[in-house]
């Protein structure tokens, strides 16, 4: 698996970690905030290096910015020892480590995590991809970064929507895997929290899954929860105004799920209610119209875990353990829309 350090000063550590390394040439992929908010931190200790930037947002983790990607990497002259440093969010990554892992056949790439969401998730495991076609990560690779850098330095310029879309993840790991850490997420204020200890937390309960079965074949399904409806309603307001982040809409996925957890795996009512009101405390309630339902639900089906035309979903036995290819249909997923629907915040 990639090494995690996890980073008490990111200039002293950075500068180590590429003292080791022997690379041809040095890039920088940052998106359009990242590239103001967090590459200044750590150019200066880069030796002679180009930088790549694109505009920001999930909108933008498409085959059109890959392809500029890989035009700069060619005009840059990267050959196959070049060494790419992805410096941003989640899309910067996936992207990022996309674009690397098939330029030329793959070159080496390391990941600095600027977001919670990205630090605690999305740049641990190896996914990589990008949007298409309004289908949410629907061409990928799984492939590793040399390493993952992780500062919680760059946390202090997050937008705290953006801190709070990453705590969506946070919450997932504690449902799925660990009884006490859920208890202990739910008795913080949410806002003030020791960062690293949650990121080193969190990050240590995917490894210990992602080491178990890394192409997701089994196990690693559970970290799914909450993304099989999630992901379907983050995908189907994506183009629109109502843009959600990405932790937002996999709030809205976990509550479903939860509720399509007491129906089918025998969920306790109790935590089924402990779920909902700890989500609902964290996230605003979205309402989401009758006649966007069918729609969202149709989206289930390009569901990376599904069985040919059965939906399968990973839901919770009890609060810390969640199993996997449970098969849901298409009533059930407006069933558990219409359950969250009716909830009050
Ligand atoms: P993101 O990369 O879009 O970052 C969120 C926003 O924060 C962006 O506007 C970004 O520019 C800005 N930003 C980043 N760092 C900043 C900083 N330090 N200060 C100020 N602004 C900053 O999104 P995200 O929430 O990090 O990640 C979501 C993406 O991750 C989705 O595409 C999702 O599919 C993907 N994801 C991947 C995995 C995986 O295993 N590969 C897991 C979970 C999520």
């Amino acid at each position: 698996m990639e090494s995690i350090i996890f980073s008490g000063n990111i200039v002293q550590d950075l500068e180590r970690f590429l003292k080791n390394k022997k690379f041809s040439k040095l890039g920088v992929i940052a998106d359009s905030n990242s590239v103001s908010a967090c590459y200044p931190l750590i150019s200066e200790t880069l030796p002679d290096h180009s930088y790549f930037s694109f505009d920001a947002g999930e909108v933008n983790k498409t085959l059109d910015t890959c392809a500029k990607i890989w035009q700069w990497m060619t005009d840059e002259g990267f050959d196959r020892k070049a060494l790419i440093i992805n410096l941003g969010g989640g899309v910067t990554g996936d992207m990022g480590g996309f674009c690397a892992s098939t330029y030329k056949r793959g070159i080496r790439f390391i990941n600095i995590p600027t977001t919670l969401l990205s630090q605690v998730d999305a740049s641990v495991g190896g996914k990589l991809g990008i949007d298409f076609n309004g289908f949410k990560n629907h061409i990928g690779v799984f492939n590793e970064p040399e390493a993952v850098i992780i500062s919680t330095a760059f946390l202090s310029t997050l937008p705290l929507p953006e801190l709070r879309s990453g705590y969506a993840e946070v919450i997932k790991h504690g449902l799925i895997r660990n009884t006490n850490y859920f208890e202990c997420l739910k008795m913080q204020d949410w806002e003030n929290q020791n960062w690293k200890d949650i990121i080193e937390k969190s990050v240590s309960i995917k490894r210990e899954v992602v080491e178990k079965d890394p192409k997701e074949e089994g196990l690693r399904k559970i970290l799914n929860f909450g993304h099989t409806v999630g992901h379907a309603v983050e995908s189907f307001y994506l183009d629109t105004e109502r843009h959600l982040l990405h932790g937002e809409a996999i709030a809205v996925g976990m509550i479903a799920e939860a509720y399509l957890s007491k129906k089918l795996c025998g969920l306790p009512a109790s935590d089924l209610n402990t779920i909902h009101e700890f989500l609902l405390f964290v996230f605003d309630k979205i309402a989401i119209p009758a006649e966007d339902l069918e729609n969202i639900t149709q989206l289930c089906f390009q569901d990376k875990k599904n069985d040919g035309k059965v939906i399968n979903c990973s839901l919770l036995r009890r609060i810390g353990e969640c199993d996997y290819n449970i098969p849901v249909s298409s009533e059930d997923i407006i069933e558990s829309l219409n359950f969250y629907n009716e909830l009050k915040k």
